[in-house]
């Protein structure tokens, strides 16, 4: 992509509104405008990172033996009074009603939606074990959006939903998730941290949310630190095999948020010098129910002697849009963004400090078709502002590698390649330079 025909409307000043340094980052690299309290355009630059996540949970999803599908954002209240949660949910939920005086709702969440899709469709239990997911758009009418993204009132969730027969069947459910997120959390460059989380009355151990660790973080989190370095599945785990190792080794250290702490329980297990007491951003949850949706809801199938069961349900969200700040709260300096890799929205700026001068241009013409030959995702500042204004753009938005071109370089052959998370220039033969940036990119692709 040509700068010059592009769309990145970037702010050179601190937007005053933003309290958070991903939100100033957000708005000041024209990821994204607000379009009214909590609720955000997602313009080219911001869209193509919400595309590169939203593909690795796809991807991770996949592996893990979950299928997509795509639910409505409109839904029917009826279906919510099948569950008792229409008149539960409470005002974070947005109530419609349609021209024919029916109540619909913008979906916070999709139980019901996914329970009645199940029932209406599954009859046996040989067609067990099932997970189904989506990546749409919620809408939850929250209290105080802010943060940008971080808590907007329109987010884009992946919310996966299994299916089982037996309880058993259900906690392996769980730990295919567990196991993807572990993954999907590593692929975009984050420490993720699996933390036991509220069970409510289904009472048990399996719900635990996920949990980077940020100073502007929400909740407030303690987990032995080890686990902030805990090993990540490689990609050949085998989902039909037996997980709990891994499950067992992520869960038998200390990690609980607020709501779950128990500082006795913290001191005793984790030695002094291991506690890590932190801020925490929560990216992920995953939770078993049990019957709660399928019961109500008549969600049976028909099991190996004849007699109906009613399913066994669990749910697992990934706030997709969340993680675009949570990655730069991770990710950034004094300087703007520093996007890891597979989740930056180009992996390569490419900088033409003498645009108009034929030299000059033909060299960074050449690098840019060379770069989109190899199958990099490049963009090209081919404008003629003044070098220092190119140079804080492309800190601002983060792209992994700079490859400079100008007319002294050009002159000796050379170009310069700076790498953006460690600040490294390195002048270098032109062929070099572009082969030192496309191994560069090409190896970070994939983190884990
Ligand atoms: P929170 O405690 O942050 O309000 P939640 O527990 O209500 O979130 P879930 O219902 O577990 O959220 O939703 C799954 C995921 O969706 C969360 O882990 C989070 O990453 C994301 N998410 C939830 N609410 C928002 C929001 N208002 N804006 C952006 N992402 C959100
Ligand atoms: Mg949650």
């Amino acid at each position: 992509m040509r700068l010059s025909r592009y769309f990145l409307p970037v702010l050179r000043d601190t937007p005053k509104e933003a309290e958070i340094v991903s939100h100033q980052l957000m708005l000041r690299s024209g990821m994204v405008k607000q379009s009214a309290a909590g609720i955000y355009s997602w313009l080219p630059l911001g869209l193509r990172v919400l595309t590169k996540i939203a593909e690795i949970v796809r991807q991770e999803q996949n592996r893990a033996g979950a299928i997509e599908i795509l639910m409505p954002t409109m839904q029917s209240a009826d279906l919510w009074r099948e569950s008792g949660r229409y008149e539960a949910y409470g005002k974070e939920m947005l109530r419609i009603v349609d021209r024919q005086e029916r109540d619909l709702l913008f979906g916070p969440t999709a139980e019901e939606v996914v329970t009645a899709i199940f029932r209406d469709s599954v009859r046996s239990y040989r067609d067990l074990p099932k997970n189904l997911y989506n990546i749409q758009w919620k809408f939850r009418d929250e209290i105080r959006p802010r943060f940008g993204v971080m808590r907007g009132r329109e987010f884009l969730m992946k919310d996966a939903y299994s299916f089982d027969l037996t309880a058993d069947g259900a906690r392996k459910a769980y730990q295919r998730m567990f196991v993807a997120y572990l993954r999907t959390f590593a692929r975009m460059g984050l420490k993720s941290i699996p933390m036991k989380a509220d069970t409510g009355p289904i009472g048990g151990d399996l719900s635990h949310e996920f949990i980077i660790l940020a100073e502007t973080g929400e909740s407030q989190v303690f987990c032995h630190k080890d686990l902030i370095e805990g090993a990540i599945p490689a990609a050949d785990t085998d989902f039909d095999g037996d997980l709990s190792p891994i499950i067992e080794a992520w869960t038998s250290k200390y990690a609980a948020t607020e709501d779950m702490h128990d500082a006795a329980t913290f001191e005793a297990n984790v030695p002094a010098d291991s506690r890590v007491s932190a801020r925490g951003i929560e990216v992920g949850h995953i939770f078993y129910f049990g019957t709660k949706y399928s019961e109500p809801m008549g969600a049976r199938v028909q099991g190996p002697d004849g007699q109906m069961i009613t399913v066994q349900m669990g749910s697992y969200g990934v706030g997709v849009s969340r993680l675009a700040g949570a990655i730069i709260e991770a990710s950034h300096d004094a300087g703007g963004i520093i996007w890891p890799v597979p989740v930056a929205p180009f992996e390569v700026g490419l900088i033409n400090l003498k645009a108009g001068d034929a030299d000059t241009d033909r060299a960074a013409t050449d690098l840019y078709v060379k770069l989109q030959a190899a199958g990099i995702d490049v963009l090209y500042d081919d404008t003629d502002e003044r070098a220092g204004g190119k140079f804080a753009t492309m800190d601002l938005i983060g792209l992994p590698y700079q490859l400079i071109v100008g007319p002294k370089g050009v002159k000796s052959g050379e170009a310069e390649v700076k790498a953006r998370r460690t600040g490294a220039r390195a002048s270098m033969p032109m062929d070099a330079a572009l082969a030192h940036v496309i191994d560069s990119v090409v190896s970070q692709r994939v983190l884990v």
